[in-house]
């Protein structure tokens, strides 16, 4: 299991995804998903397959996007922030967006945004618990997982009656991206 050194900085960070964790305006789901993220309880495919016989320890992803190459195990770092096809997912959704450029850190991925202004630190950590949740709970069907699949998954999950500003703000930097335009559902 992945190791996470603890410094006094990084406390920030774990009262952030606590926050959220006990946000009401977010879905349930999503919520649950940040308790277990926290406490290790989300299980890659490699220590799966330690305990059931049947289970392949193999990245699915890889697999379905490289053919070619026997997949990589799936470790817990694989399942969060190794794995490349998840890199180039984060790559697509961040493109031309900066205020999504937190997506591309891979401790934030795990621990939490590092945003001082606790608007937009919160906003990040719904936003990148969101996109982790969406992936955790596909990667293993046996479809490729697309930018565009994520983004309007997403949109889904936190897109919810509100006038909480963390949500809002969320909402917004998911509507700035690329894709969200492109899909042509909404019109500015
Ligand atoms: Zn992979």
């Amino acid at each position: 299991m992945l190791k996470i050194e603890i410094d006094p900085s990084d406390l920030r960070r774990e009262k952030g995804l606590i926050f959220v964790q006990n946000f009401n305006f977010i879905e349930n789901s999503l919520r649950e998903f940040i308790l277990k993220l926290r406490s290790n309880l989300l299980f890659s495919n490699s220590q799966i397959a330690h305990f059931v016989q049947e289970k392949n320890a193999a990245c699915v992803q890889c697999a379905l996007v490289y053919p070619l190459s026997p997949p990589p195990k799936e470790s817990y770092a694989h399942m969060l922030f190794e794995c490349p096809v998840l890199e180039t997912l984060k790559f697509e959704i961040t493109e031309e967006n900066q205020t999504l450029k937190f997506l591309l850190n891979n401790e934030n991925a795990v621990m939490g945004s590092m945003n001082q202004n606790p608007v937009k630190r919160t906003a990040e950590n719904i936003f990148m618990s969101a996109f982790n949740f969406i992936y955790y709970k596909n990667r293993n069907a046996n479809r490729i997982i697309t930018a565009k699949f994520l983004v309007k998954s997403i949109f889904n999950l936190i897109n919810v009656e509100t006038d909480k500003i963390e949500l809002l703000t969320a909402i917004n930097m998911l509507k700035a991206s690329d894709l969200y335009l492109n899909d042509g559902e909404e019109n500015r």
